[in-house]
């Protein structure tokens, strides 16, 4: 996206029906488009390219690009190449109209209903998430919609390389910083991504164009050298080409033989990645033999073979097991004349036009069987790349962590590996079956303990080659896990980071177990009541005090001795108010799950009288938890206000020692507030029994405002739950649900 937002159409202006006709200042550039789905699609409705048009430039009218021609000949030249690559009239269309979505006031819902929901679907997927997301996050947010929209059709990502590839075309006219960011991110995704798609004319020219982008001297220099070695290799190529040409004519086989242009940017990387120079490189000829039929395919490498000695371990049959799924050739080099190395491509036309076009070649002159041209659908889930990237998807939520996956599975060199039934894997060069069991799934992965390579037990850090069939061995055993040594041999990102994962998940665990048990301990120590102070709120408050992201962290950080359980007893003593306060349980039992004033603007609203004096603030007692219709007496405690305790509560005789101090309360009228219960549960120790609790309080829709969980020696297990109600008879209820719970004993309401 490379414009200069104008201002745009006001929504007043926007028209009733279609746009007014265009000024025809563009009818070359649309005829021309015309011209290329014409060859390709012959049938095409070009009514509906038209309308496409004329509503893009209505719509883009006041925008212009950076070079600052009109923004319209940006989606025509986009389409353009979509044309080109052969494909049909929606895409085409959607191809037009692929930046008014995000960039004009029209919307995908007046799209679906001017053109379809097949051209508003692929436009959607190439339209960005949230215009108004910038930097890394909208960036990785972005590519990951764009890739999920290719899981349900490709041609989302066809139109999105199309869109890349004018605007790299164009990139001069944009600030350098711009200029870096965007040739880099074109070398890192969107070419590998093309190359993946099989769509190698496409993924050269985005290389070549970055390249000249990000290293505009050497690129210059490149280009010199290139030309002034191009004589000498001509006169090879005019040595090697006729000899081919007649072996083949003699063998029957009707050919086309011609020299491979070169890339600037793959003899570069060449240059960098193999530390060879320029002549080395760019000595090696490359010649492409077009042939008839598959067959043809073998005879010509026989007769090949038969004129130039192949070089061992050189020939590649890609037509058996094509690369990357759509890849279909076969590679060979031989010594040529004067002992330079020469290396032959030999396919088919239909083979050659998927190399060059990939999967963009599905589209063009296709049938299907009922025989219409180019509407049989091409299943992403058919590439195995991409069937592998969704099941990736699918499991990773953070989209930085799946563009990190993308980035790195774009860039590493592959081998193919397949599983016993035949379903073929890509792994990274190197890779070793706890790679594969990885690549399968992450349970298979954690659960790996050998594997079959080729029928044979091998060790698990063997390393894989192409063609392997790999078998991976499991255990059933549920706290499997993998080994810290596989971290030394694997080498996929993917399986790299799952162990690691399994083992930060495995050591925090053991921290936040050992920072309880320091915490209670310390706690123990001073002699201050346990359950009070170790409430959910108060644990809360003195993580965010001390900057851990939750108590999870909190006790993590205890087990790490990051922070001592000293410094965290004081802050908890510090929220009770007081180590004074906090030891007062008898008297002054106050509420542990919400924050003090929380509880106080609550219960202050909970309609209670209070004798003599309307405005004093009122809390209901925590130990016996007062609810209307029980027979209630207040209490005027130190600084907060009038507590109310049943007349029947263990506390009530020690509070009667202070006569000074007892206030009549009485309920009002209105009790629609919410009050807070507690309820002791007793049960078997089984996992899940809290869970299965907490389930019966949430399809009532009770609030359960703390919880403590305590298991004795004896496996039984003992609960403390607080939760509000909005009505004191809906108790009994909840109770009697809770009991019905499988495993529980005992349900009661904790009283005084
Ligand atoms: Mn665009």
């Amino acid at each position: 996206m490379s414009v200069d937002i104008a201002p745009l159409v006001d929504e007043s202006t926007r028209p009733e029906t279609s746009p007014p006709a265009s000024s025809g200042a563009y009818e070359p550039a649309l005829e021309s488009i015309f011209d290329s789905v014409r060859k390709s699609h012959p049938d095409t409705d070009f009514g509906v390219l038209r309308h496409a048009f004329e509503v893009a430039e209505f719509y883009h009218a006041p925008q212009t690009r950076s070079s600052g021609e009109p923004y319209i000949t940006h989606p025509l030249a986009v389409a353009k190449i979509v044309a080109d690559l052969g494909m049909n009239e929606p895409t085409v269309a959607a191809a037009l109209l692929h930046d008014t979505v995000e960039d004009t006031p029209y919307t995908l819902e007046q799209m679906t209903a001017d053109f379809s929901a097949e051209v508003a679907q692929l436009v959607d997927g190439v339209t960005k998430l949230d215009k108004s997301l910038y930097g890394d996050l909208a960036k990785a947010e972005t590519i990951r919609k764009i890739i999920v929209a290719m899981f349900q059709d490709l041609r989302v990502v066809v139109i999105k390389l199309a869109d890349r590839l004018h605007n790299m075309r164009t990139i001069g006219s944009l600030r350098a910083d711009k200029q870096n960011r965007i040739a880099k991110e074109t070398l890192e995704i969107y070419a590998p991504l093309a190359h993946r798609l099989g769509m190698n004319t496409m993924k050269w020219e985005l290389e070549d164009l970055a390249f000249a982008t990000m290293q505009p001297k050497i690129y210059n220099q490149l280009v010199q050298q290139v030309a002034a070695e191009q004589p000498a290799r001509e006169r090879i190529l005019a040595e090697i080409i006729p000899t081919a040409l007649a072996s083949l004519e003699s063998k029957g086989i009707k050919a086309k033989v011609y020299g491979r242009p070169k890339h600037y940017y793959s003899i570069y990387q060449k240059m960098v990645v193999r530390g060879r120079d320029f002549t080395d490189i760019y000595d090696l000829l490359g010649l492409r033999v077009l042939v008839e039929s598959e067959s043809d395919c073998y005879l010509a490498l026989a007769s090949i073979h038969s004129l130039w000695q192949p070089l061992p371990g050189r020939f590649k049959d890609y037509i058996v097991n094509p690369k990357y799924s759509t890849y279909q050739s076969l590679h060979t080099t031989v010594v040529g004349p004067q002992g330079k190395p020469v290396e032959f491509q030999i396919r088919t036309r239909e083979m050659h036009r998927n190399a060059e076009y990939g999967v963009a070649a599905h589209w063009k002159y296709k049938k299907n069987p009922t025989g219409k041209r180019g509407t049989s659908r091409l299943d992403p889930m058919d590439l195995l790349w991409v069937k592998r990237l969704s099941q990736w998807q699918s499991e990773e939520s953070d989209p930085s962590v799946f563009l990190d996956y993308l980035t790195t599975d774009l860039a590493s060199k592959e081998v193919m590996v397949f599983s016993p039934n035949s379903d073929l894997y890509f792994l990274p060069q190197g890779a070793t079956p706890v790679d594969f069991a990885y690549s399968i799934h992450t349970e298979v992965g954690h659960h790996c303990i050998g594997a079959r390579l080729n029928g044979k037990l091998v060790r698990l850090d063997s390393v894989l080659t192409d063609g392997d069939v790999c078998e991976i061995l499991t255990t059933k055993s549920q706290d499997a896990g993998p080994s810290r040594d596989w971290l030394e041999f694997v080498k996929s990102p993917r399986a790299r980071q799952k162990i690691n994962q399994f083992f930060s998940k495995e050591r925090r665990d053991l921290s936040i177990e050992s920072g309880k048990e320091a915490l209670a301990k310390q706690l123990r120590h001073t002699g201050l009541p346990l359950q009070r102070i170790l409430t959910l709120p108060y644990l809360t408050a003195v993580a965010s005090k001390l900057r851990y992201a939750d108590v999870p962290a909190l006790y993590a950080a205890l087990g790490e001795n990051k922070v001592g359980a000293q410094r965290v007893v004081e802050q908890l003593i510090a929220l009770e108010g007081g180590k004074e306060s906090a030891a007062e349980e008898s008297f002054e039992d106050r509420p542990l799950f919400a924050t003090p004033r929380r509880e106080i603007q609550r219960t202050a609203a909970a309609g209670i009288e209070v004798e003599g004096d309307p405005d004093v603030l009122v809390k209901l007692a925590r130990c016996c938890t007062p609810v209307p219709g029980d027979d209630i007496l207040g209490f005027v405690t130190r600084g907060q206000g009038v507590s109310v305790h049943r007349r029947d509560c263990r506390n009530v005789q020690g509070l009667l020692a202070s006569p000074e101090r007892i206030l009549g309360v009485a309920w009002t009228a209105d009790t629609r507030t919410n009050f807070v219960v507690t309820i002791s549960v007793e049960g078997l120790d089984r996992t899940g029994l809290l869970a299965d609790v907490s389930a019966v309080l949430a399809e009532d829709k009770v609030p359960i405002v703390s919880a403590q969980v305590q298991v004795g020696k004896d496996r039984t297990t003992h609960m403390t739950l607080s939760f509000e109600i909005p009505d004191p008879g809906f108790l009994h209820q909840v109770i009697k649900k809770v009991r019905a719970v499988r495993d529980v004993t005992e349900v009661r309401r904790v009283n005084a």
